[in-house]
């Protein structure tokens, strides 16, 4: 009997298999959710658990049911070789139980090409060029408030001096010109130009 190509038998180490991520094969996953469908054969609604990190959940709603008349379950895992989420569906039927390993999407790849988000902030909230300045806390926070509302990770403020650099070539990171401890960014503040 074959193994499905989303195990990698072990029975070298007494392990019967490791499962791999059924996009790119890397063997390196981590559960994100377990669904858990239950009911009698055929009833339309029946016990629907889902488990994740924030909790567990219930309701009597059956449509993701990998079973399209018994039982089923569901663990999705996300690979840290493609970053896709995969689900493994266990499906009950006719007497037997069907295993698949469903591939999930891949992200974007975050290259070069990509946007930063900070460049989209910088475009929405600031107005760039020589003779402004904002003080670097003061963007900062507003960039944070504008990550957390994307549910963007809007990082820690050095990590965003460096994404800014990225995005904006002219703005330098400098101490205030009054001699102040404050360092500022100049080239940009916030607001628009219409304000200005
Ligand atoms: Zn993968």
């Amino acid at each position: 009997m074959s193994t499905p190509r989303f195990v990698r038998a072990r029975p070298d180490c007494g392990v019967p298999a490791i499962l791999r991520c059924p996009g790119c094969g890397f063997e390196y996953l981590h559960q994100q959710s377990v669904e858990v469908f239950e009911r009698d054969e055929d009833d339309a609604r029946g016990t629907h658990v889902t488990v994740t990190r924030a909790g567990a959940a219930a309701d009597a709603d059956l449509s993701g049911n990998p079973s399209e008349r018994r039982q089923g379950l569901k663990v999705a895992f996300r690979c840290e070789g493609c970053w896709a989420v995969s689900t493994l569906a266990l499906a009950q039927h006719k007497g037997h139980t069907f295993v698949e390993f469903l591939p999930g999407v891949p992200p974007p790849d975050e290259d070069q090409d990509a946007p930063d988000p900070v460049a989209e902030f910088v475009r929405e909230k600031c107005v760039t060029g020589p003779g402004h300045e904002v003080r670097c806390p003061i963007l900062f926070n507003a960039w944070a408030a504008w990550a957390d509302l994307r549910g963007l990770d809007h990082g820690d403020p050095n990590a965003f001096a460096r994404r800014l650099a990225a995005a904006l070539p002219g703005v330098v990171t400098r101490q205030r010109g009054d001699g102040g401890l404050a360092f500022v960014f100049r080239g940009v503040r916030l607001g628009t130009a219409a304000r200005a």
